[in-house]
């Protein structure tokens, strides 16, 4: 090991006056849930603004957005809903919780997003969602899947908890005509520990309206009769939580600046290291959020790829091995898993069953740091790879 000094990056979450001060106005204003107060619904207008939505519902987190949106997009028994093979769980585990049984699609090797021809062969008749996910922050194929969609009647539902402010041929989240779910989990590119939010476009006001009643255990705005209306839960986000957002996404667009110019950077420098492979892009992903640095090291076995992992820790990096394809978990085979064995879904998933053993991914935060420091990472990356 050489006595290189690791290199610092910001830390995350970042807070200043902005969450202080809202902390104390949610406080002060003496009641702390959003039926007594006035911060998530600020916050909710904010975002669905921010993301060109009709409407935002904040909520508990993002596996409960999702939960939500799928159920009242009718997701249920007797359904099927098609989700990336390589995602983070809950993409998956919530349309499993309600009954449905999840469909594994492969993903881009480049891109890591759903690829749409994969998609084409999955639907079925009882398809009742497709569920695109932006990968770190890279929005997936919206032309061709908004095609599928129009040619199966199949709606989308986005998994936007990477892609706070990501943009698809210029446009945002909420004016791709599917409703889409975000996260503010502590990692996530907003944040307030936990939380989440499902956006509605233009056209979907109905389905909003159910959702707020389902997210408040069934029960009108105004209700004072404990007139429940609909079956629901209580997934409603606090006061605390929504101050705290609106200060995180005043800083988000700046954010995202630095980092876009930070991976325009690192990705060359990434790229050009023998046996690594960065994330692809897309031009029409015109705006991508970032919300992990994720390359590959193709044909590295997992075992190996760990090791990898550990060594870029140890030289000081926020390095973490990849999702692991959503078939190869215990909890998938526990609810909802279709009829077929791991092995053939691992067959029809070869993108996704390489990129779980052989990607690496960095915390966003390394892309808030300056350029010497995209140049150590890259220094390192070469170094560590070079004895994987
Ligand atoms: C983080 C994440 C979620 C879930 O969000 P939580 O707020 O942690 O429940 C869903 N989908 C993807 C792709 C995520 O990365």
């Amino acid at each position: 090991m050489n006595a290189r000094k690791a290199p610092e990056f910001p830390a995350w979450p970042q807070y200043d006056d902005a969450e202080r001060d809202g902390l104390l106005r949610a406080l002060e204003q003496g009641q702390w849930w959003r039926m007594g107060g006035d911060e998530v619904s600020s916050f909710e207008r904010e975002f669905a603004a921010h993301h060109g939505a009709a409407h935002a519902l904040a909520i508990t987190n993002g596996t409960h957005a999702l939960e939500l949106a799928l159920q009242v997009m009718g997701v249920g028994p007797g359904t099927e809903v098609i989700v990336p093979a390589f995602t983070f769980i809950s993409s998956s585990q919530a349309a499993q919780r309600l009954g449905a049984v999840t469909v594994p699609v492969d993903v881009d090797a480049a891109t890591y997003n759903l690829d749409p021809e994969a998609v084409v062969a999955a639907v079925t008749p009882r398809t009742k969602v497709i569920m695109p996910v932006h990968m770190a922050g890279l929005m997936a194929d919206m032309d061709a899947l908004a095609k599928i969609s129009a040619d199966t009647g199949v709606p989308l539902l986005q998994d936007a908890a990477h892609a706070h402010g990501a943009r698809w041929q210029g446009k945002r989240v909420g004016e791709l005509d599917s409703i889409a779910t975000f996260s503010f989990q502590n990692g996530k590119l907003m944040t307030a520990g936990e939380g989440g939010a499902v956006v509605f476009p233009e056209g979907e006001s109905e389905k909003y309206e159910t959702a707020f009643l389902r997210h408040s255990c069934g029960r009108p705005r105004d209700d004072r009769r404990y007139l429940h209306k609909i079956a629901g839960s209580n997934m409603r986000l606090n006061e605390f939580s929504a101050s705290v957002l609106r200060a995180q996404l005043a800083r988000l667009d700046e954010q995202i600046a630095v980092r876009d110019e930070r991976w325009a950077l690192l990705s060359e420098l990434l790229g050009a290291i023998d046996g690594v492979v960065p994330q692809g892009g897309d031009v029409r992903a015109d705006r991508n959020s970032h919300y992990m640095a994720m390359f590959r090291v193709p044909g590295l076995t997992e075992e190996r790829r760990n090791a990898l992992v550990d060594r870029l820790v140890e030289a000081g990096l926020p390095a973490f091995a990849a999702f692991r394809a959503i078939y190869r978990t215990e909890a998938f085979w526990e609810l909802g898993a279709p009829d077929e064995t791991v092995e053939a879904i691992a067959r029809r998933c070869p993108n996704s069953d390489a990129i779980s053993s052989d990607c690496v991914w960095l915390h966003h935060r390394v892309l808030l740091a300056g350029e010497p420091e995209m140049h150590a990472t890259a220094e390192i990356v070469a170094d560590a790879v070079a004895r994987a």
